[in-house]
């Protein structure tokens, strides 16, 4: 390494492995000139963003030698509208992992402990890392975060808890009850973190916490326009909390961050309820094809709230195995192996197209992995 960077770069950060995103369509085009590609990798939204966001921001192109609204009026307005709460409730970022960025800047000191579960968010895990944050992991339990146990590990040494509900990438949710059950015992001077990235698809459950029905001054809510909102390209998150952690939040925040274009896109998107529940109604249609697909080829689908469905193929290779041979068909699924769970793999839910590919690849080659790998036992 660099004298400079060695010397210079915090080794928790020299240690850090990076992200690593889903194979993006042009690069596997190129590679294996294929011409239909199903990207099935990052949960996004298939029908694409809401045409009506689309030309919010096509108009906004011209206004791009001027900052943005520093205090994102309009969509703060909106979003309170939306969830009947104050503006001064509200930050916005540039994804919700912009908003994890402002958290763990503003919270976290290197060596103080945070406690999540293993096999959660990877994002989250690395912007932790990041500033030095130690991790105190407790396994999922029937793939679903372990409420009584992370209960059992909270010490005095945990300054924040981070919970995925639903969780990412096993599609999950903790109930009221279990969330209830896990609030009654964190300490008020322990900050939970929320992340709701695929609330749009879980709320209709009447089981699932809407964490809007619940106000606690230590919890903040994360939610995003990446997942059902169709706008992953532009990043754009927000957050909900006490005004006085919303107020220290804002100071770490990149002045006029989220950029314009993202929040003209992010009102457009909101108003488009019509396009919302196109992107909801091809979820549940095609995720229930999806999951008695893998069902009836016995891979015991992971149940899921969410428009990604995890499965298991019994190990490391042939995770791999089933990967690149999908990848060579122009399919992008999700091998689990950077999340820890490389005997999994899994999918994002598509178009009805997009679902016919993934079907047709499967067939193409089970015959060849079941005779490699048949099915693991449980
Ligand atoms: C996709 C995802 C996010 C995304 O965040 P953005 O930064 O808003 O794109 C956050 N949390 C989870 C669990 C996710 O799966």
């Amino acid at each position: 390494m660099n004298k400079l960077a060695e010397t210079l770069v915090p080794s928790y950060i020299q240690n850090l492995r990076p992200y690593s995103a889903g194979k993006p369509i042009e690069e596997l085009a190129r590679e294996k000139g294929l011409k239909k590609i199903s990207k099935l990798a990052s949960n996004e939204n298939p029908l694409g963003p809401s045409p009506f966001a689309v030309r919010e921001m096509t108009n906004g192109l011209w206004e791009l030698n001027r900052y943005p609204d520093m205090h994102a009026y309009k969509l703060k307005k909106a979003l309170s509208d939306l969830y009947k709460l104050k503006m001064e409730n509200i930050i916005l970022g540039s994804g919700s992992e912009g908003i994890m960025g402002m958290i763990a800047k503003t919270f976290l000191r290197p060596d103080q402990e945070i406690l999540t579960s293993e096999n959660t968010f990877i994002g989250f895990y690395i912007l932790a890392r990041a500033v030095g944050a130690k991790l105190k992991m407790v396994p999922l339990k029937n793939y679903k975060f372990d409420v009584k146990k992370m209960a059992e590990a909270i010490d005095d040494k945990i300054k924040i808890i981070y919970l995925a509900n639903p969780n990412n990438p096993t599609g999950t949710f903790i109930t009221k009850e279990e969330f209830d059950y896990l609030m009654d015992h964190v300490p008020d001077h322990v900050l939970v973190i929320l992340d709701e990235a695929y609330f749009e698809f879980a709320q209709d459950d009447p089981t699932y916490p809407d964490s809007m029905n619940y106000r606690y001054d230590n919890v903040i809510t994360l939610r995003t326009f990446s997942k059902a909102y169709g706008l992953a390209g532009v990043r754009i998150g927000y957050g909900f909390a006490h005004e006085d952690l919303i107020e220290q939040l804002t100071k770490v925040k990149l002045p006029f961050e989220p950029n314009l274009i993202a929040q003209l896109g992010a009102c457009g998107a909101l108003m488009d309820t019509p396009h919302l529940k196109r992107t909801l109604e091809n979820n549940k249609k095609q995720f229930s094809r999806t999951f008695d697909f893998l069902q009836k080829k016995d891979f015991n689908p992971v149940p899921s709230v969410t428009n990604f469905i995890c499965f298991k193929t019994g190990s490391s290779e042939a995770s791999d195995w089933m990967n690149n041979h999908l990848l060579d068909l122009g399919v992008i699924i999700r091998a689990l192996k950077s999340n820890e769970m490389p005997e999994y793999v899994r999918v994002s839910i598509g178009t009805p197209n997009e679902m016919n590919h993934f079907f047709e690849a499967m067939e193409k080659i089970l015959p060849e992995y079941n005779k490699k790998f048949g099915r693991p036992t449980c």
